[in-house]
């Protein structure tokens, strides 16, 4: 049984750290939270061993990663940089590892959900995935990916965010990518 590790980032009731603020309050943290336990889920009715660890410290989600054995580990969060910024994106750690592919099938199935939020990508390596030397992807042992569901600093995205079909959407596309790449 596989087994996936899924990380909601910032810290657990967003205390000390809840993440970015979307500007009607919404706090990252709580969003982050809220679609990992709907993933986890999904991904348990498919039949996968699922662990939701949410921490205020890298260090400790990726002791946990990789004590458990996870075989892939997916990292939730929001965007946020303006009230225009716009779109979805998804990291792994530099150069082509199995996390490349796992990253390609959860972005096909979150456009494939949400065709009116642009994908963000700088095509870089040929890859929907951009990358970056980001501490969970490169201390974590298992193919690891950052997913950034879209921008919680723009009125529009923050109210997908929030609304319960948005979360159980982006919920869903993370669990039909994760056993895609399963099935592979
Ligand atoms: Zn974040």
């Amino acid at each position: 049984m596989a087994k996936i590790f899924i990380n909601p980032g910032h810290a657990p009731g967003g205390f000390p750290d809840p993440g970015a603020v979307g500007p009607s309050g919404l706090r990252e943290s709580d969003v982050n939270a809220d679609v990992a336990a709907m993933a986890a889920d999904y991904l348990r009715a498919a039949g996968c061993e699922v662990m939701v660890y949410q921490s205020n410290s890298l260090a400790d989600i990726c002791n946990q990663a990789n004590a458990w054995g996870a075989d892939a580990v997916v990292s939730i969060h929001c965007n946020s940089f303006s009230a225009t910024a716009t779109g979805m994106e998804i990291f792994t750690s530099r150069g082509y590892t199995k996390a490349d592919d796992l990253a390609t099938l959860i972005m096909s199935q979150m456009s494939g959900e949400f065709p009116v939020l642009p994908v963000r990508s700088d095509w870089s390596d040929g890859d929907v995935d951009k990358e970056a030397g980001l501490y969970v992807l490169i201390h974590t042992e298992a193919p690891a990916v950052l997913v950034e569901l879209a921008f919680i600093s723009n009125p529009a995205e923050e109210a997908i965010l929030a609304s319960y079909e948005g979360k159980r959407k982006f919920a869903a596309s993370i669990a039909r990518g994760v056993t895609d790449w399963l099935s592979k």
